[in-house]
């Protein structure tokens, strides 16, 4: 085949999987019983391979659909038949750190927990952190703009990002690499490519933003009895902790009852019957001093009824567990399929669209819907159990969840992207304007629509 032949050609006979080969893989890590489809899986070990592919492949017209570590949850990878997979799986080298200037610069395809480890060695910290750590990349994280647990005091991928090396569709290389925190002169031009989720450009090499790295924490599982508590809760803490909060996890009582019942591993920390359960972390620099603050902090909070109940973890190991609670959320799929979804809004919307949203799901097939989140960000994550009939139906259970949004102004991707999932929902939280504006940002970087087509806007 030619197009095979021309690409081996471009990057050696190493560089290049025909479609036999590449039917072998997986089409993600959730996704392991589908394979991927394509003309041909391009592995480049460079930028100027990436620059080769891609002049290639604009030149005839080929779609190019690139791939990092596989773990998005919105279809943004998808493949299709007739395009050319770009891995940057080779690309995942760790070039340098400059602990003074606390950046690192790495390649496109070095893992999330690779870049944690680096930085952890002189110090630091990449405080990016999710649970898909050991498989994304640097480049999916930054071309999703991926947030996870600490985003309340670092922010997400857009805030750690210093600056990005991409190459365009038609082969041209924007070095935008860079290491300042203050950079003024002129666009922004890394903003382009994070969270455009590959449809404007790739993106091969960046410089991360490095912080000193915290050496002690302090945790506690609160019970609240309702949400205005929990929204005060959140102010005194951020007051009372002196910007060293790093996580207000938000667990509504149905989601908190499932992660701390049997068949879930775990006990519940504060006994079951509060409305909601509020996981704190603060992080610091000094054990005592940090857990006498965090401890005065919670009985204030307790005086003053914003808590009715606490459990302080006492050890590291305590600390895990609160997360492992938190995170334990593959016990929504124990009685059957669930349907998992991340939006963001106002905190000051929160209670009524839970209402909202559990009312409208109450009306459907659905048998069940759990709300936990990072409040502390706005953003919540609900999981809702459909009977296997329903799972094709997924429409339905959309249009209760995204519906509500539109009138507090929310948005239907909170952390997870566009992909081909949230396409059709975009105009709940873009307006047309926007979305315009969109589409000729698309057609201007990428005028034969060969990068991810189809995927975040049409063009
Ligand atoms: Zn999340």
């Amino acid at each position: 085949m030619k197009v095979l032949t021309d690409l081996r050609q471009i990057l050696g006979e190493q560089g290049v999987l025909d479609a036999d080969t590449l039917s072998e893989r997986a089409a993600g890590i959730w996704r392991q019983d589908e394979s991927l489809s394509g003309i041909a899986l391009a592995r480049p070990d460079s930028t100027g391979g990436v620059a080769k592919i891609l002049a290639y492949c604009h030149e005839n017209r080929i779609p190019v659909i690139t791939h990092g570590g596989l773990t998005g949850l919105v279809h943004g990878a998808d493949t299709q038949d007739d395009a050319v997979i770009l891995s940057l799986e080779r690309m995942n080298r760790i070039e340098s750190i400059q602990p003074n200037q606390r950046t690192l610069t790495a390649q496109a395809g070095v893992t999330l927990s690779a870049a944690q480890e680096a930085a952890a060695e002189e110090d630091l910290i990449f405080p990016l952190d999710l649970g898909a750590r050991g498989s994304a990349t640097l480049g999916g994280n930054a071309a999703t703009n991926a947030g996870g647990n600490r985003v309340l005091r670092y922010g997400m991928m857009r805030d750690l990002v210093l600056g990005v090396e991409a190459v365009l569709a038609d082969g041209t290389v924007i070095n935008a690499l860079n290491g300042l925190v203050k950079n003024n002169a002129g666009y922004d031009l890394k903003q382009l490519f994070l969270g455009s989720e590959g449809t404007l450009g790739v993106i091969t090499r960046l410089t991360l933003r490095l912080f000193e790295a915290p050496q002690t924490r302090c945790m506690a599982f609160t019970g609240v009895s309702d949400f205005e508590a929990v929204k005060g809760l959140l102010r005194h803490m951020d007051r009372c902790l002196g910007g060293s909060l790093s996580a207000f996890e938000v667990l509504w009582s149905d989601y908190y009852a499932l992660v701390t019942s049997p068949p879930a591993r775990s006990q519940p920390p504060v006994p079951h019957g509060h409305s909601y359960y509020v996981l704190l972390e603060s992080q610091g620099v000094d054990a005592e001093l940090d857990q006498q603050r965090f401890q005065a902090a919670l009985e204030s909070a307790l005086n003053q009824g914003l808590i009715a109940d606490a459990a302080v973890a006492t050890s590291e190991r305590d600390c895990e567990g609160f997360w492992g609670i938190r995170d334990d959320v593959d016990q929504v799929f124990v009685d059957g399929p669930a349907l998992l979804f991340d939006v963001s809004l106002p905190i000051d919307d929160m209670e009524y669209y839970v209402a909202e949203v559990k009312q409208r799901i109450s009306n459907t097939q659905a048998k069940a819907c759990w709300v936990f989140g990072h409040v502390g960000d706005g953003n919540l994550h609900l999981a809702v159990q459909t009977p296997p009939s329903v799972i094709t139906d997924r429409r339905t259970i959309e249009q209760c969840v995204y519906e509500p949004l539109a009138a507090c102004k929310g948005s239907v991707s909170a952390e997870h992207g566009i992909g081909l999932e949230k396409k059709d929902w975009l105009p709940i939280s873009r307006s047309q304007a926007e979305i315009d504006l969109m589409t000729s940002l698309k057609r201007s970087l990428d005028p034969k629509s060969i990068l991810n087509p189809g995927k975040v806007v049409d063009a």
